[in-house]
């Protein structure tokens, strides 16, 4: 079952990358480089065109440079977009993504990214049930920055699925459907921390890499889960990390630069750790069989933080790896953080 889901999410990507080559122009970040300028300042003037000058003739007002965003995403996807001028400030206001009915899906604060000066930043968590459709970004103006509200849109691509059932032994069964304090406290903790958006917690400096050395994905971002539990009942769930599975006692790394805000052996989740890596942007490593960090400590990108356990609701040593952008479950190889910061 396990390689003929495989060989379909071999298919399903083997096909998005078909289709995307199949494009005259490829989904590639929308450039950083200031567009050139509308032509007419540097065309030969005659003589005769340089008399009265009418309105098509008048100078051109100052080209403005394009924020820089990818032109496709898919459902999952975090949405990057960065304004074009190392010397722009930072809007006052919130950025907002609209879905294609244009109802508000997500505001987003403008944060400092780069090395100084820098550039202004905004950051969007698609959720993966996101339909697709055309999404329009729109971006505060201010002086310095951009002269007024502007929109841009970005193209949201279908995204599939897969599907998979996991049986639940008894004493499993019971930790996920008991009631219990402990789960609950946890659980309005965790919330809480992943729903915080610190504008200075900015440590991500680099491309996020796998966070342990295991290519066995036993699942994958997005799986839309069903469980069976040993009752006979069942409950629906969609996966919101990616599995790797390594033996007990592999070492699990930082993902990227980022400073601990958890680290604490939960109920469900086992030894956990939530990494901050930008403005309301965490990684959460689960399951782990023993933590090496303490919360506030800063790790760089490759750091070790634990190892591979089966702690909490596991059926067996693997390192589940999430990636929330405020609190909305994210495929943690988005390519907005396989790249990361794309551009100068
Ligand atoms: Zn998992």
């Amino acid at each position: 079952m396990r390689r003929f889901l495989s060989a379909l999410l071999s298919l399903a990507l083997l096909c998005a990358s078909a289709a995307q080559d199949a494009g005259a122009n490829p989904p590639a970040p929308a450039p950083d480089a200031v567009p050139p300028a509308i032509p007419q300042a540097a065309q030969p003037v005659s003589p005769q065109a340089a008399q009265p000058v009418s309105p098509q003739e008048a100078p051109a007002p100052a080209a403005i440079p394009l924020p820089a965003l990818p032109a496709e995403i898919r459902p999952g996807d975090v949405l990057l977009v960065r304004l074009p001028r190392p010397e722009s400030g930072t809007p006052a206001g919130e950025a907002v993504l609209k879905s294609p009915a244009g109802t508000v899906l997500q505001r987003a604060a403008g944060f400092r990214l780069g090395p100084e000066p820098g550039r202004t930043a905004f950051v969007f968590g698609l959720p993966t049930d996101a339909p697709a459709g055309i999404y329009t970004v729109e971006i505060p103006g201010g002086p310095g920055i951009l002269p007024a509200l502007s929109r841009h849109s970005v193209t949201v691509r279908p995204r599939d699925f897969l599907a998979e059932d996991i049986p639940l032994s008894t004493n499993l069964t019971t930790l996920r459907v008991e009631p219990s304090p402990r789960k609950d406290e946890e659980a309005r903790v965790y919330a809480d921390i992943l729903g915080r958006v610190d504008p200075d917690g900015i440590w991500l400096d680099g491309p996020f890499l796998r966070p342990v050395a295991s290519d066995r994905r036993t699942s994958r971002f997005g799986d839309r889960r069903r469980y069976l539990y040993a009752t006979g009942g069942t409950a629906s769930a969609v996966h919101a990390g990616i599995d790797f599975a390594a033996p007990t006692g592999t070492p699990v790394v930082a993902a990227g630069r980022g400073r601990v805000v958890l680290a604490a052996d939960r109920e469900v989740t086992g030894k956990t750790v939530v990494l901050e890596h930008l403005p309301g942007v965490y990684t959460v490593y689960m399951h782990l069989d023993s933590l090496s960090v303490a919360p506030g400590a800063v790790l760089e990108r490759g750091a070790r933080l634990g190892t591979v356990g089966s702690t909490g609701l596991a059926t067996g040593p693997h390192l589940h790896w999430e990636l929330r952008v405020r609190g909305v479950a994210c495929d943690p190889e988005t390519p907005a953080f396989a790249v990361f910061p794309a551009g100068p």
